[in-house]
């Protein structure tokens, strides 16, 4: 579990990690370098699911070694089935960074949602959804490592 001090008022438990694949920790498919030191760190603290329809079928040989869990969603309506997985795993300790038009409800019902923009661009609505937005996702992850970038960004 990660606290995060948003205020003497409000903090947040973040004990789950969820990650989209495609445009958001790889890109054509690929896991992005730098990526699976930072799965491995954040691992010791959080659980860590990366989501994906998998349509590349490379997931598995990318991240099947690493310490998280890989949970196929079917293709369609993958906006719903992504949140739908946040909600069960409890939205309130539940952190999402994503990329896709198809992240933003589990970017915006999270705790904290994080949309990367990345070599492979955002989707307007991510971003919309989004409490934080950065240009990669070795940042993004790495704002797990350091929360006190994360309140000093959501802070009112
Ligand atoms: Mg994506």
């Amino acid at each position: 579990m990660i606290e995060i001090e948003i205020s003497t008022k409000e903090s947040l438990q973040i004990s789950c990690l969820v990650l989209d694949y495609n445009g958001t920790i790889a890109r054509d498919g690929i896991l992005i370098e730098g990526v699976d030191n930072l799965i491995r760190k954040l691992s010791e603290n959080l659980e860590i699911y990366v989501l994906t329809a998998d349509t590349r079928g490379s997931v598995i040989a990318q991240v099947g070694h690493l310490p998280c869990i890989v949970h196929k969603i079917p293709e369609g309506s993958e906006d719903l089935s992504k949140n739908e997985f946040v909600r069960n795993l409890g939205s309130s300790k539940t952190a999402c960074i994503g990329n896709g038009k198809n992240d933003r409800l589990m970017l915006r019902d999270s705790a904290i949602g994080i949309a990367v923009i990345g070599k492979e661009g955002a989707s307007c609505h991510a971003l919309e959804g989004a409490d934080i937005i950065v240009i990669s996702i070795i940042d993004a992850l790495e704002l797990f490592l350091n929360p006190l970038r994360i309140k000093a960004t959501v802070r009112t």
